[in-house]
């Protein structure tokens, strides 16, 4: 089954195209962080029009890069929430439009789902159950996964998501946004150990997380030591973070008897939270398993890939009514969805 996979929750456009028997055939991306830059975080109805300008070329490029065309699509997959309305109704819009032309089914796809079931695009993906450590901009959560729709949540983070920690520290720092990366890149050149950062909720005893008191903590040592020491406040920051992080996931895997854990999301491209977690899972016999780099941050083929999963095991159901209705979900809890 061929599925055409859309993105458009925030501010990057993503198309895919998965087949269910040949795997990922291909995908392409819009960033739009040159456009929202400038005002230091995404503006949501730049973001809306932008999608507009991006879709559908996106669209035709995987679909000349793979040799198909739009008669050989057998379903749409598209990203129906979490996120911006307006964003999220751009990639709703232009799919169930495409499905309804095509006389084919189209699927609404949970943003995270996506993110999680992304490391199972590969040719070694992991067995279920796993225990899966969602990072993303604006998420934090550690869940246990038993199968395709099938999560209960462990913990969460209380206040901000580690992505968002990495971006506003990043801003403290003046290195723009998003600025996960760029403070990934600074730290690695710094000393982690000079300044000592608190540890958020390491020894609750639970698997939640904070991360506003460590973005707090650096903007009081800015205040004190200014920004020539800017790159061994990345480093303790990203140490601090990646810390916390790695002995929650660590301590999920234990409660749950896990052997396999999962990590998606854009901080999953984090080179120090990807060497410490394997580094000290392997230590406890538990392998980790990763997207790649490419799809750890938004992007269309996360999409195609959790939507064939839905679209594959409905199709021997009778075709729904053709409905040109449909909804987006700005917030939507993983924990509701339908398991497959
Ligand atoms: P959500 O999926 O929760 O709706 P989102 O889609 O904005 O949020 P993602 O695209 O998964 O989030 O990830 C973006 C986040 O990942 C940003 O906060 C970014 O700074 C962070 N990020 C990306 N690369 C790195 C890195 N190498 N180190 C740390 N953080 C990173
Ligand atoms: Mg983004
Ligand atoms: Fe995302």
């Amino acid at each position: 089954m061929l599925v055409l996979g859309v993105e458009s929750s925030c501010d990057e456009t993503g198309v895919a195209l998965y087949d269910s028997a040949y795997g990922l055939l291909a995908h392409a991306l819009y960033s739009q962080i040159a456009m929202h830059n400038a005002y230091g975080g995404v503006v949501p109805e730049l973001a809306s029009r932008d999608h507009i300008r991006r879709v559908l070329p996106l669209t035709r490029q995987v679909l000349a890069e793979s040799g198909r065309t739009l008669a050989d699509i057998d379903g749409i997959a598209y990203t129906q929430g979490p996120g911006l309305a307006g964003a999220l109704l751009v990639g709703a819009g232009m799919a169930r439009a495409l499905a309804f032309a095509l006389n084919i089914p189209a699927v609404g796809v949970h943003h995270l789902e996506g993110h999680m079931l992304s490391p199972l695009i590969s040719d070694t993906p992991p067995e279920f159950p796993f225990v899966a450590l969602l990072v993303s901009g604006g998420h934090t959560q550690l869940m246990r996964v038993s199968g395709v729709g099938r999560y209960t949540l462990l913990g969460e983070t209380l206040d901000d998501a580690a992505g968002e920690a990495f971006d506003k520290t990043a801003q403290l720092l003046g290195l723009g946004y998003p600025g996960g990366p760029a403070l990934s890149a600074l730290a690695a050149t710094g000393d982690a150990q000079r300044f000592s950062l608190p540890r958020p909720m390491l020894n609750s005893g639970d698997f939640d997380f904070s991360f506003s008191g460590l973005k707090t903590a650096v903007l009081t040592l800015v205040r004190k030591v200014g920004l020539g020491e800017a790159a061994d406040i990345a480093a303790a920051f990203q140490r601090a973070a990646v810390e916390v992080l790695v002995s929650k996931s660590l301590a999920a895997c234990a409660h749950s008897g896990a052997t396999r854990l999962v990590v998606a999301g854009g901080v999953g491209a984090n080179a120090h939270l990807r060497e410490r977690l394997t580094r000290d899972a392997a230590a406890r016999g538990i392998s980790v398993f990763y997207p790649r780099l490419e799809f750890c941050t938004d992007n269309g083929a996360m999409i195609a890939y959790a939507g064939a999963q839905r679209l594959v095991s409905q199709q021997n159901s009778p075709p729904a009514q053709a409905d040109l209705t449909f909804a987006v979900k700005p917030r939507w809890e993983l924990a509701t969805l339908d398991a497959v």
